[in-house]
């Protein structure tokens, strides 16, 4: 069993935020930013891409009803909602979940940059992702 599932079976303890029938919100144990929390399903899929739309969108339904708690509690300036898929993507627990860092400031704990690409050929991108001509 994951460690996630775990969680949700209460044989690991956490910090709930909330909870349903089908969707459990927690505080992340490692807090990247005061808040950090973690909105999961209750059923275990690896990842977004293995998961149903209805579950994928209970979850962000989730997130969006903790945020507006962390916004009372904190008064933070944003949010990221991210959910990492593989471990190239920095996914280290393989069960669903996605975090939800409410932001303060840019010396707080998550630097998330993009880089981009020098003039992408963005019409050769388009046609290979949908395979037109
Ligand atoms: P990932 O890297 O897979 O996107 O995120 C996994 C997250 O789960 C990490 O931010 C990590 O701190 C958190 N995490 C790992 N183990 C536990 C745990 O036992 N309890 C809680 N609450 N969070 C955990
Ligand atoms: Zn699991």
């Amino acid at each position: 069993m994951c460690i996630f599932c775990k969680i949700v079976s209460r044989e690991i303890p956490a910090y709930v935020l909330y909870e349903d029938q089908d969707t459990l919100a927690i505080l992340d144990i490692s807090q990247v930013t005061r808040g950090h929390t973690l909105i999961l399903p209750k059923v275990h899929y690896d990842d977004f891409r293995q998961a149903d739309d209805e579950t994928l969108a209970k979850c962000v339904a989730v997130a969006k009803r903790l945020a507006d708690a962390l916004e009372s509690a904190y008064a933070p300036l944003g949010f990221n909602l991210l959910t990492n898929c593989g471990e190239a993507a920095g996914q280290s627990v393989g069960h669903l979940h996605f975090h939800l860092i409410p932001r303060y400031d840019e010396t707080d704990g998550l630097t998330l940059r993009f880089k981009g690409t020098e003039k992408p050929d963005l019409q050769k991108i388009q046609a290979d992702i949908l395979k037109k001509k």
